[in-house]
């Protein structure tokens, strides 16, 4: 792994500014990572790592430069829960870890920089000293991750019987014996003007 400040120049570049959100997912990925023992998550341990992200913020930038997992690599995985939580599953050992920042973490940013006005230096320096188990919570889970969800998997591609367009990775669905893709079968997120 890199040094702390080594991550902090790295994120700060990919995500064009650095903020608590950014060190705080920074130390999520790093604490996750100690405790799986992955110490070379882009070089060596490349392989191993898929990671779900809970959030689509500041900290989820921070949680791939650390992981090197990417949405387009197939090793990032986003499941929009609104929460500052990660899983960092390793693929060869077969476990993975939930981290999530506990919400008492900002109530103690506050109290130990009472000295310091601004509120994203006050969260920026306390992230960087506060200690793991002050900041995150942590739980070993099981994640099914099928081989349709892993980077590198091949598959057939389906047309949709309503749409015409070709589904990719088994995102297909049978609607009374019919293949459809998941915007016909209910579950469009756009309307067509
Ligand atoms: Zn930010
Ligand atoms: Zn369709």
């Amino acid at each position: 792994m890199k040094s702390f400040e080594e991550y902090v120049a790295a994120a700060e570049q990919a995500h064009g500014h650095m903020c608590a959100g950014q060190i705080l997912g920074l130390r999520m990925a790093i604490y996750g990572l100690n405790l799986l023992g992955i110490a070379d998550p882009t070089g060596g341990d490349r392989k191993r790592l898929v990671t779900f992200v809970e959030i689509d913020r500041c900290a989820t930038d921070a949680i791939g430069v650390v992981t090197g997992c990417r949405l387009g690599k197939r090793a990032l995985k986003f499941r929009d829960f609104g929460k500052v939580a990660a899983t960092f599953c390793d693929l060869r050992d077969g476990r993975s870890l939930r981290v999530v920042a506990k919400e008492s973490s900002k109530q103690r940013a506050r109290e130990l920089y009472t000295d310091i006005a601004d509120k994203n230096q006050q969260q920026m320096h306390a992230y960087r000293t506060m200690a793991d188990q002050e900041l995150f919570d942590h739980q070993w889970v099981r994640v099914v991750v099928g081989p349709e969800d892993l980077p590198g998997f091949k598959s057939e591609r389906a047309e949709c019987a309503q749409c015409g367009e070709g589904i990719n990775f088994k995102r297909e669905i049978v609607v009374q014996r019919k293949v459809l893709c998941r915007a016909c079968a209910g579950e469009r997120y756009y309307e067509v003007l």
